[in-house]
């Protein structure tokens, strides 16, 4: 079967680099992918959302499936969009409608609250009920979460501690349009202090399978300081999720989620993403995504054993319980290496050297994010550039091949965090 997998991050290359493992998979083209996905695959020049572009290369080139890597796509409707135009490609990744748990916070919270799914307790307002929101700010505990409804490329979500500020955050937010669309609607939320990991489940809309959990690390700095960033680094398996703490994952959120997606009649046939908080020993939803986590997926992605085509024919074909998941037992973390200067602003296109061309090393893949091919070199192309995954037998252990790998791998300004998984070594 011939592949088109879209996206262009360290994620899809983690995808990629699977799904080529596939006898199953005859061609894998990749939209419009990087340097790295170009090992496993070939490039396509289209851009992840242009539909039409995308399904005249499908239909010149006998694409069957194509996978979805990035939420742009899916709530932007690629799932529909197929459904509707054409009877020989099928899409991997929920409908329009399953994306909006990512989409809109708002909507999320209401599935949440009609499926008594555990998440933090909130209210949503707007310009129509503005003055209600100010007097539900003034009387609520500190801190205050506020969220922008929409996709607001991560940066939508304040922790505010002080009534103040969050009354100058909900007024730039929802008066102010601060993330445009994105904040004409607000939803405000209790903070619930706690530790975070993330969950994976593959669902056909009525059966799943669970994945691999992993942990990410969001900040800049070492020890969590900082600014927020796509992704500075993962581990796989999460310590602290053990089996008592996961039955409770699976029956407080995970099973009443893929039953109440079933129960709703929302087609979903894709990756759920569960980000999860541990508070005390109970499990809460933050939040929901509609496609795997990056750079969680280049952890989750070398610990699955299972054939990647074949889970995904059986998404297709609703038959995903006759699939049983088997994990690589080894510890498997990534380190990323960013461009100086990210998440503020920073250059582009530096030489990458030290890269020797391929994936895999050893027990160390190199998988790419933003790199381009230039000529006969590979140069920087983004704000989070490289993650070096390796497997171990330890966290310590993983993350100090990893270090070793980019420690021969240079390009100017380059920088990462040398702690990842600090807490569990
Ligand atoms: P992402 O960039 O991961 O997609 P997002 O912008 O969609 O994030 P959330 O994941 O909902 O937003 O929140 C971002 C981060 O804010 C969370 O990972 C968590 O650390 C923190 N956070 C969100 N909601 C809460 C809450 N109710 N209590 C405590 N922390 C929270």
């Amino acid at each position: 079967m011939n592949i088109l997998l879209l996206g262009s991050g360290g994620r899809e290359h983690a995808l990629a680099w699977k799904l080529s493992q596939s006898s199953k998979c005859s061609k894998l083209f990749i939209a419009p992918g990087n340097a790295g996905t170009a090992q496993c695959g070939t490039n396509v020049a289209i851009s992840a959302t242009d539909f039409d572009a995308i399904k005249k290369f499908c239909d010149s080139n006998n694409v069957e499936m194509i996978v979805v890597g990035p939420e742009d796509p899916l709530v932007k409707g690629v799932y529909d969009y197929f459904k509707t135009n054409s009877s020989s490609i099928s899409v991997i990744g929920p409908s329009h409608e399953g994306a909006k748990l990512e989409g809109s916070k708002a909507y999320a919270k209401a599935f949440m609250k009609r499926h008594n799914i555990p998440t933090a307790a909130y209210a949503e307002f707007d310009a129509n009920n503005y003055q209600d929101g100010v007097t539900y700010l003034k009387n609520h505990s500190l801190p205050i979460v506020l969220k922008a409804d929409g996709l607001a490329a991560g940066k939508g979500v304040l922790i505010c501690q002080s009534h103040e500020e969050a009354l100058a955050e909900f007024e730039q937010m929802i008066q102010q349009s601060k993330f445009g669309d994105a904040s004409k609607k607000v939803v405000v939320e209790a903070f619930l202090d706690g530790i975070e990991l993330s969950m994976f489940a593959l669902t056909d809309g009525k059966n799943y399978v669970l994945l691999p959990e992993a942990k990410d690390y969001k900040r800049i700095g070492e020890g969590d300081t900082g600014l927020n960033t796509g992704g500075m680094g993962a581990v796989s398996p999460v310590p602290f999720a053990d089996a008592t703490f996961m039955k409770k994952v699976t029956d407080t959120i995970i099973k009443p989620t893929i039953d109440g997606l079933y129960k709703d009649n929302i087609t979903y046939k894709g990756f759920v993403f569960f980000g999860l908080i541990k508070v005390g020993n109970d499990p809460f939803v933050i939040e929901y995504n509609c496609r795997m986590g990056d750079p969680e997926t280049e952890v989750v992605m070398p610990r699955l054993k299972n054939d990647l085509v074949d889970l995904f024919i059986a998404t297709q074909n609703g038959t995903l319980n006759s699939q049983k998941i088997e994990h690589d037992s080894r510890v498997a973390c990534t380190v990323v290496a960013v461009s100086g200067g990210y998440p503020g602003d920073y250059k582009k296109g530096f030489e990458i050297k030290g890269l020797g061309g391929k994936t895999v090393s050893g027990d160390t893949m190199v998988f790419h994010a933003g790199t381009a091919a230039q000529k006969d070199k590979v140069v920087t192309a983004g704000g989070r550039v490289l993650c070096a995954t390796s497997y171990g037998d330890s966290v310590s252990d993983a993350i100090n091949k990893s270090k070793q790998t980019l420690a021969d791998i240079e390009f100017d300004g380059m920088y990462f965090r040398k702690d990842i998984g600090y807490e569990f070594m």
